[in-house]
């Protein structure tokens, strides 16, 4: 289907709408935000920040859908995530561009949150299978006892803003395949991405009800904390709302996992390939403007790779092609919001009031074409302080701290004094530090000379400490385990029995 044709399928472009019980509709409120194009700062729609009433037509709609779809067959369930996945396949290039546009990230970039995007599809495709339980016969003379799962009901997916295309596949593939019905409440300054994807979903005719989108922020998440008929939130974000989130949704009563923001280090050791290290670790730091919750956000040079590692990352950065994510030929664009720029030029600020030097200074560039844009180039912070807060502070932008230790344990001392645990990576030739490394690193997603240490569809995204509340962790085993409640049968058929 082309372009127009998805148009066709939505009421309007311009602004975002719910969908809500297998319909477009506009939301009950007076509160729009602009949707702003990063680079260019045009408006390109506007977002409704939805009331508690929208949230409620939603769950009641998908309470309704609940019943009928937890009965229909899974290997039914799973027909309906084939064809989104040929429907996103088919839709590649124009949702890729989405999500350039509204998010201000690589056309390149873009297409690689996707295509992870559609691996949860695949891997969700395997629910009949990975839904089973599992039995012991004879636990008793005769009797014998089973372990099912079943579906939770009504489930809520709350996204943030870096991966508007990526993150919500993180958990609707998994909860829907698994019987669940969902309401997604996507970032207020990305939502036009998943009117494409919801488009897509209307298209495959999924029951009514069984796959809802809101549109809103605070209001919003706060009905979906408070509302009796969701059992579970999945929630992606900041700490800080992670935590909240985690709270409120507990005080309800409901299951919760809540993935948290990140300051992730990575350790560079005298043996490490210096030129991999450095092609790596830029685009770690720097991809996506540094807004990933798995970007390399402290280089940490342990003895002799201190001088080969800093000149080489500061040439990288300073090589780094800035502008709009839609140019092919640029590396990185820009940051989200103006408000986000600021933020980050003043951490720079502040860096060097700490004591920090600005090898590479990336604050306010002018990007031919793109003045008003929200850029800030790569940046690279020299002598950072280990106890200031420029070393514990979420930056979320292209700004990498280097720090120098004497040796690998005063390294990993330094990895594990982090209130985050979202990622650490070492750079090595040595499978002994490796190991040494991946045994005692505080962070639950590790690299081994990998930049952004990302797991696949079918592993779990494992946030420690202050990067995750919960449980358990999106995306494979953990989702279904999530998406679903056990129940345990010990059963015994006396007629049967007496044979014995
Ligand atoms: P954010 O916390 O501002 O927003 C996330 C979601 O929470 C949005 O849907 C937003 O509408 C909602 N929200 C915001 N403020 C709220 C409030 N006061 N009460 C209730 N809901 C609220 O995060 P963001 O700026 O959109 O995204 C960037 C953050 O997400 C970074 O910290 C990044 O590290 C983190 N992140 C983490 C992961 C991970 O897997 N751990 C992945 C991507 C992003």
């Amino acid at each position: 289907m082309n372009h127009s044709a998805i148009a066709a399928l939505h009421p309007s472009e311009k602004t975002a709408q719910n969908y809500i019980n297998g319909a477009w509709c506009t939301p009950t409120t007076d509160t729009y935000l602009d949707i702003i194009n990063p680079a260019t700062t045009t408006a390109l729609g506007k977002v409704p920040l939805s009331s508690g009433a929208e949230v409620d037509r939603a769950a009641q709609a998908a309470s309704v859908a609940f019943a009928a779809w937890r009965r229909t067959p899974a290997t039914e369930r799973v027909q309906y995530l084939f064809k989104l996945k040929a429907l996103l396949e088919d839709q590649f290039e124009d949702l890729a561009q989405t999500i350039t546009l509204e998010c201000g990230k690589t056309l390149a970039e873009s297409k690689g949150e996707l295509r992870r995007a559609i691996e949860n599809v695949e891997v969700a495709c395997g629910i009949p299978m990975m839904m089973q339980g599992y039995n012991s016969e004879d636990i008793a003379r005769g009797i014998d006892e089973h372990m099912i799962r079943q579906p939770l009901g009504v489930v809520a997916i709350i996204t943030p803003f870096n991966f508007p295309g990526m993150i919500p596949f993180w958990f609707l593939p998994y909860a829907i395949a698994c019987g669940n019905t969902c309401i997604v409440k996507p970032s207020e300054r990305v939502p036009l991405t998943l009117q494409k994807v919801f488009c897509l979903l209307h298209q495959i005719d999924l029951p009514k009800g069984v796959v809802n989108l809101v549109n809103g922020a605070k209001t919003a998440v706060d009905a979906l904390l408070d509302h009796p008929a969701i059992r579970a939130v999945s929630f992606v974000g900041s700490s800080a709302i992670a935590q909240y989130v985690y709270s409120r949704a507990a005080a309800n009563g409901k299951r919760s996992q809540c993935q948290g923001g990140a300051k992730n280090p990575v350790i560079v050791l005298p043996d490490a390939d210096m030129v991999m290290t450095t092609r790596i670790m830029a685009d770690s730091a720097f991809g996506c403007a540094g807004q990933r919750c798995l970007a390399a956000s402290i280089a940490i040079t342990v003895g002799t790779a201190k001088e080969p590692f800093t000149a080489a990352i500061a040439d990288a950065a300073a090589a780094r092609t800035v502008g709009y994510g839609l140019d092919p030929t640029i590396q990185m664009g820009p940051v989200i919001t103006a408000q986000s720029k600021t933020r980050i030029e003043g951490m720079i600020h502040h860096a060097t009031t700490e004591g920090a030097t600005v090898l590479v200074d990336g604050r306010h560039p002018t990007i031919s074409g793109y003045e008003q844009g929200y850029f800030v180039r790569p940046t690279i912070l020299q002598n950072v302080v280990p106890t200031g807060s420029i070393a514990k502070t979420e930056i979320f932008g292209p700004v990498l701290s280097l720090i120098h230790v004497d040796s690998i344990d005063d390294a990993i001392a330094l990895v594990n004094q982090s209130q985050y645990g979202n990622m650490a990576s070492l750079f090595t030739t040595s499978g002994g530090a490796a190991r040494q490394f991946r045994y005692e690193a505080e962070a639950g997603n590790i690299g081994i000379n990998i930049g952004v240490a990302a797991p696949m569809a079918f592993f779990p995204f494992s946030g420690w400490k202050a990067s995750f509340f919960g449980d358990l962790h999106g995306q494979g085993a953990h989702a279904i385990e999530f998406f679903t409640q056990t129940k345990v049968i010990v059963e015994r058929w006396h007629g049967w029995a007496r044979q014995f």
